[in-house]
């Protein structure tokens, strides 16, 4: 199947700014979710819009993408990584219109791969921030033969199958004539050297998986699908070359009472009609403790108060996002006789009469449409 265009898929111009496009995003991730929305497509749909959404969103990638379109030849390099840190790009895209990586001096400083790690945050968590320790499995350079493989004490000597050079041409007769074929050399897998005896260690790979831990400090604001990069925490490098990054991606989960749009909080107060016909004070949750709020006198269901600064702050430090509270009256089920002969005293006093202006056209209609007009 081919790929959709990705300003095609979330709807917006090709010169749509930021945050056209976080909009755009928003709107549609929350009608495509799948814990939303329940068609059979909606996951993969959703999946469409997050990836156009992580390439447009991300100024390098979307740079990318206007000039390579899918092709880009940096997409997925260097283990999955995300923004920028992918080693060498230049190079890369060198390689993949001229030859390939076999090409390349196998002696010559090579990047390491970049690491991705996703971790799970509570609302408060992401809301708050908070420094942690992860541990992941990572390659690291042999402590016993300092990376080169050898047995410590033991010969290192350059490969006789390559004479160091780490490849080979390799001959073929073919019907067309003679062909030759570049590979890397399998006698030292491409390093040129060969050693006497392998390090016990590391069984001659210069490198050991272990788990590390690794300290992370996740800044307050973060949100669902962002990521921070953990600069030289990749794999490590070849040659001397510098090691890749970790990119931590954070997977939020949802909070039973808040809802999060960007930096601002949503959540439902239910009160009862006495509270929202005679008025009252009540107390809000918020993410920092509780908030007095006003309900006055003649309040709809449904109506929606602001909270000012009382959301999560910005990721980047820019201020802080509100809480909106929306009333929702809750219409009592069980009543005591003594409750339910009030209310039907309470009826026959208001009987037909409707003092309030906006209510009684309301109740006009609804006449009117009884009486079939
Ligand atoms: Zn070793
Ligand atoms: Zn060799």
């Amino acid at each position: 199947m081919s790929k959709r265009d990705y300003y095609d898929v979330l709807g917006v111009s090709k010169d749509a700014d930021e945050q056209e496009i976080k909009k755009a995003y928003r709107k549609l991730a929350r009608q495509y979710h799948p814990d939303v929305n329940k068609e059979d497509d909606a996951e993969e749909k959703f999946i469409e819009i997050k990836d156009a959404y992580d390439t447009l969103s991300d100024p390098q990638k979307r740079s990318n993408y206007d000039r390579f379109g899918h092709e880009d030849p940096n997409q997925g390099f260097g283990g999955g990584g995300g923004a920028g840190g992918f080693g060498g790009g230049f190079g890369d895209i060198f390689d993949m219109f001229f030859g390939g990586g076999a090409s390349r001096d196998p002696n010559a400083p090579r990047q390491g791969a970049d690491l991705q790690y996703t971790m799970t945050l509570t609302f408060k968590e992401a809301a708050f921030g908070k420094d942690t320790e992860i541990e992941i499995p990572k390659e690291e350079n042999c402590e016993t033969c300092g990376g080169d493989g050898a047995k410590p004490g033991t010969e290192k000597r350059t490969c006789r199958q390559c004479g160091g050079q780490g490849q080979m041409n390799v001959e073929q007769n073919t019907p067309f004539g003679r062909v030759v074929n570049r590979r890397v050399c399998d006698r030292c897998s491409g390093s040129g050297v060969e050693v006497e005896e392998k390090c016990p260690t590391c069984n001659g790979n210069g490198r050991i998986r272990r788990n590390k831990k690794i300290n992370i400090h996740i800044p307050e604001g973060v949100d669902h699908g962002q990521q921070i990069r953990v600069s030289g925490q990749g794999e490590p490098g070849a040659n001397g070359g510098p090691p890749g990054d970790l990119f931590v991606v954070f997977n939020v989960q949802p909070h039973e009472f808040f809802e999060r749009d960007g930096d601002d909080v949503y959540c439902e107060m239910p009160l009862t009609f006495v509270q929202v016909t005679l008025g009252d004070e009540i107390e809000v949750p918020t993410l920092r403790g509780k908030v007095k709020l006003k309900i006055p006198a003649g309040t709809q269901s449904g109506t929606k108060f602001r909270l000012r600064n009382k959301g999560i702050n910005n990721v980047h430090g820019r201020g802080q996002g509100d809480q909106h509270v929306k009333v929702q009256v809750v219409t009592p089920k069980k009543l005591t006789d003594r409750q339910k002969e009030l209310l039907r005293e309470f009826a026959e006093i208001s009987g037909d009469e409707e003092t309030d202006e906006q209510h009684g056209n309301f109740f006009d209609r609804v006449k009117r449409a009884f009486r079939g007009e």
